[in-house]
């Protein structure tokens, strides 16, 4: 009857319910992949929505055992913490005080909920007055007075209680350092999750607003990644990983997915990508404003980022996925 001839490929067959869509799909993202940010401040009964990233909030430390509880529930089990402090000052003290906000917060938790994961964001960036994310000597980075501070949070927070440490000021040979560093001090079981390549990014707006860690002069381009660089993230990474990281990261993912895709196929330790904060708040937005579906477009930008190869993803939506897929 018809002209046409016969058509051999018919990929629509597989994609005809949504048991086959299922059955044939190439990439699952489950909430055991997702890592949920805690920022906590100092202070008592403290819940302040962080105005550019609706509905995560600074949480003094009764509500973030709260928040950590309720995101329990839903089934997430990771969380990576970052402080904010009373004080700062020139060299991030606070950063590694026995009652630090973060110490303080690591020995609680620990009491209400032993089995979770908890990962500690290391570096001084929160804690020091200048905003920067080690010592500064004529407005520059020290990188290597710096590594002797992060050494000694690396302890102060090991000795609370945290369960990973991970570096996120792409200080040069801070894996190395702080191995020998916990290897040394009785830590040698303590996995070192690295922000391996770190891009300076504009996605960070909100995180600064967050976390209260804007810079108060400069930027910190000096040592962050140009986000036209893939071969040398591929060196970050592998510098890392010869220092002795347990876990690299990409940081944002959505803009380099090119670079999680490219280490999937290069390396074989597990690589985390960090949904930054700019990656949550422009689907937050748009879905506000009524222009995308805030649901479907977080899956699929979760999804993207765990076929691009990520074997886990830290992320502000680690609640509501778990929530919207049980
Ligand atoms: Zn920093």
């Amino acid at each position: 009857m018809s002209d046409i001839k016969n058509i051999i490929f018919r990929n629509q067959r597989l994609r005809s319910s949504e048991v086959l869509r299922s059955l044939t799909s190439e990439t699952k993202l489950s909430k055991d992949y997702l890592i949920f940010p805690i920022f906590i401040k100092a202070g008592n009964n403290i819940k302040s929505e962080i105005k550019s990233m609706p509905d995560i909030y600074q949480l003094s430390i009764d509500n973030a055992l709260k928040e950590i509880s309720s995101a329990i529930d839903v089934g997430i089990k990771s969380f990576i913490l970052f402080g904010i402090p009373d004080n700062k000052d020139e060299i991030g003290s606070s950063a590694f005080a026995n009652d630090g906000i973060i110490q303080q917060a690591l020995r609680e938790i620990k009491k209400h909920f032993p089995d979770i994961l908890l990962i500690t964001d290391l570096c001084m960036c929160e804690y020091t007055s200048h905003g920067h994310c080690g010592v500064i000597k004529n407005k520059n980075l020290d990188n290597d007075a710096t590594l002797k501070l992060l050494n000694k949070q690396a302890l102060s927070l090991a000795n609370n209680g945290a369960d990973m440490i991970a570096p996120s000021g792409m200080i040069d040979g801070v894996v190395e350092s702080l191995r020998y560093c916990l290897d040394h001090n009785g830590f040698k079981n303590l996995p070192i999750l690295s922000y391996s390549a770190k891009y300076a990014s504009s996605f960070y707006g909100p995180f600064r607003e967050a976390a209260e860690s804007e810079p108060e002069f400069g930027d910190r381009k000096k040592y962050q990644m140009h986000s036209a660089n893939k071969k040398e993230a591929i060196k970050e990474v592998l510098h890392d990983i010869s220092e002795g990281a347990d876990i690299v990261m990409i940081k944002p993912a959505l803009s380099y997915l090119d670079v999680i895709n490219e280490l999937k196929n290069k390396i074989h330790i597990p690589i985390a990508a960090y949904s930054v904060s700019g990656e949550y708040s422009m689907i937050k937005a748009a879905s506000k404003m009524g222009w995308i579906d805030e649901k479907s477009a977080m899956n699929e930008i979760l999804l993207s980022i765990k076929r691009a190869g990520a074997d886990m993803i830290i992320t502000y939506f680690a609640k509501d996925f778990a929530k919207n897929n049980k």
